[in-house]
């Protein structure tokens, strides 16, 4: 088992320009985590410096309070599963999931009861016997984190896009086994993903990454309640989280056209309010009217694109009997808005 941190850690390729800037980062033992982020962010740079595969520029790895930062992969207890599978296509699943055990001379009866184990708790006991290049797309992915898994010692799995490949009922069922394994062993796992839903059903910690920088790390309701930035309220939440201007006026910051307001902080740059759609409502608040541009369903329930003040917002509106050109009287509670100055999150 380890606690693995991230003590000071940036990495450059060699062109001088930071492909992961610096930050510092405990990954707690036995936590879920996604890494969420476009591509190009900085994701599989963080991933293989865990592992091993690449060595920061900068700072410092520790597992468990060690300094690992000069090991290299096989001398750390890590797992790691890529967007395409690595097996060997044409030897049988047992001997793949055995191939690490073997190279490094476990005894055979103890290889062929951890090879047993590991091939029935990912459902591939049926094709032990099977050539790995037989299997399904999904399958050859359990096939690459079985490796990780048959060593003993294992106490991280670390994921980079493993579900791209697979087709979405799929990648449900392995989520749920990854969550599963994660529950049963205590293994710490850490899931690298561009995709929102992914990261938020899988993860009790999400680590929303952009232009190689750590933006927030928090629980999904955190980053639904509190988003650190603009960015974040956006890429996290569907609809994304509305941001309107905000006018100063004496020593209250003032949402235009409504009553709504916040005490002015300290500073200097623009000023916006973010609110959630999932917070308009009907009863609670301070008035927020306007008139709905454009309404459109996600899943059962309807959005709406509401004009306010010569500004737009959207809102999930409760019943489905609004039509495009209606008024609408809404209401938002002061609790629900959040104040941004250069789009960061006022504290
Ligand atoms: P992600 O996994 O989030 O898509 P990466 O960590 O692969 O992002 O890449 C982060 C940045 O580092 C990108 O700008 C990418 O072009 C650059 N990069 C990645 N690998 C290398 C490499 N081996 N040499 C030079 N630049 C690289
Ligand atoms: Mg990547």
């Amino acid at each position: 088992m380890a606690e693995i941190r991230l003590a000071n850690l940036a990495h450059a390729y060699g062109n001088g320009s930071y492909a992961l800037k610096p930050l510092d980062m405990t990954w707690r033992n036995g936590g879920t985590y996604a890494l969420l982020g476009p591509s190009g962010c900085g994701k599989s740079t963080m991933l293989n410096i865990i592992s091993g595969l690449l060595k920061p520029s900068e700072g410092r790895v520790l597992f468990d309070g060690q300094d690992v930062t000069d090991k290299d992969t096989g001398a750390r207890n890590i797992a790691q599963v890529f967007q395409v599978p690595v097996i060997y296509r044409s030897m049988t699943v047992a001997d793949n999931l055995a191939f690490p055990l073997v190279c490094r001379g476990v005894p055979a009866a103890r290889i062929k009861a951890r090879v047993t184990a590991v091939a029935e708790r990912l459902g591939l006991a049926r094709h032990l016997t099977a050539r790995a290049n037989r299997l399904t797309a999904d399958q050859k992915q359990l096939i690459s984190l079985g490796r990780g898994l048959v060593r003993e010692d294992v106490s991280a799995v670390l994921l980079d896009e493993p579900l791209t490949v697979i087709d979405p009922q799929m990648k449900f069922e392995l989520r749920k086994t990854l969550k599963e394994i994660n529950r049963e062993f205590g293994l710490t796992m850490v899931l690298v993903t561009h995709d929102q839903n992914e990261a938020l059903t899988f993860a009790d910690t999400v680590v929303v990454m952009n232009h190689g920088e750590v933006i927030q790390a928090g629980s999904p309701q955190e980053l639904f309640d509190r988003p650190a930035t603009a960015h974040v309220g956006t890429f996290i939440g569907s609809p994304a989280m509305n941001f309107l201007p905000a006018t100063v006026e004496g020593d209250r910051v003032v949402l235009a056209g409504t009553g709504l307001s916040s005490p002015l902080p300290p500073g200097s740059g623009p000023l916006t309010f973010g609110f959630r759609p999932e917070h308009v409502g009907t009863t609670e608040g301070m008035a927020l009217d306007g008139r709905i541009a454009r309404l459109w369903f996600e899943g059962a329930e309807q959005i709406a694109s509401i004009e306010t003040a010569g500004h737009v917002f959207r809102a999930r509106l409760p019943g489905t009997t609004a039509s495009v050109g209606d008024r609408l009287s809404l209401r938002l509670p002061i609790s629900a808005l959040r104040l941004y100055r250069d789009e960061r999150l006022v504290a």
